[in-house]
């Protein structure tokens, strides 16, 4: 199916790119993304998934929108004061590009509501802010069979991932964490403080390891890299990559 004349010049410069190309925009439009967490990592993400074409796009964020995100939450502004975040942020994608379709859900994801939440994506985004969540999400994506891009930030140490943890042996998230931080409440940025532009900057990332997944077997950029940690040191502006071993042991994916 081609794309429609409007769509060829929204995303010309895409389709020029020999990485992506013509097919590679198609996939993409074709392409439904689940999205946790609308704040810090999620709306710089959200911008790019959005901007990538990304046909269909579930958030999933419980959270009111405050006026202490705004120092980097990007896609809110003053007027969403108050708002939950995932209804702010749909009517944002609604207003940036109205052909794309949104789903908002405005429930905390639990491990319980996962599977109904996450069913039919193509690929979850997780950006969320804590490690139960993130197992929960990573559990079910292996049970789903859907890859994860994680992406996590404490300080200034950012951490973005591509995980298939249903594949023969590549590990998933859990494999990374283990089992310890099952507990809700362990661990949240709003005590610690994070500067704007560096959770962008990870979300950023973020949005483009999505984009490298989707375009697995696609075209030459989709390189999924699964569970290759780069690890992001924005004091000292540097990128270390970091395989994961799957865990023979892992009960999320073993
Ligand atoms: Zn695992």
């Amino acid at each position: 199916m081609p794309l429609a004349p409007d769509r060829l010049n929204r995303f010309a410069r895409h389709i020029v790119l020999p990485e992506v190309g013509g097919a590679g925009q198609v996939a993409l439009s074709k392409s439904h993304v689940a999205l946790i967490g609308c704040g810090g990592i999620g709306s710089p993400a959200l911008q790019y998934l959005a901007a990538s074409g990304i046909g269909t796009l579930t958030l999933i964020d419980d959270d009111v929108v405050e006026e202490s995100n705004l120092q980097r939450q990007t896609i809110f502004t003053t007027a969403d004061i108050g708002t939950p975040k995932a209804l702010a942020a749909a009517a944002w994608v609604s207003r940036f590009d109205p052909a794309l379709t949104v789903h908002a859900h405005t429930t905390r994801i639990t491990a319980q509501n996962a599977p109904a939440l996450l069913a039919g994506a193509n690929l979850v985004l997780d950006g969320s802010d804590n490690f139960a969540t993130r197992l929960a999400v990573s559990d079910t994506c292996v049970g789903l069979q859907i890859p994860l891009t994680s992406a996590a930030v404490g300080r200034f140490q950012g951490q973005v991932a591509n995980f298939a943890g249903h594949l023969p042996g590549e590990a998933c998230y859990r494999c990374f964490v283990g089992d310890a931080f099952d507990a809700e409440g362990c661990d949240t940025c709003a005590d610690d403080g994070v500067l704007g532009a560096f959770v962008g900057l990870v979300g950023a990332m973020a949005a483009m390891s999505a984009i490298r997944a989707l375009l697995t077997g696609v075209s030459t950029l989709g390189d999924p890299q699964w569970a290759r940690l780069h690890l992001i040191d924005g004091l000292a502006t540097t990128l270390r990559p970091l395989s994961i071993p799957k865990d023979p042991g892992c009960k999320g994916c073993s």
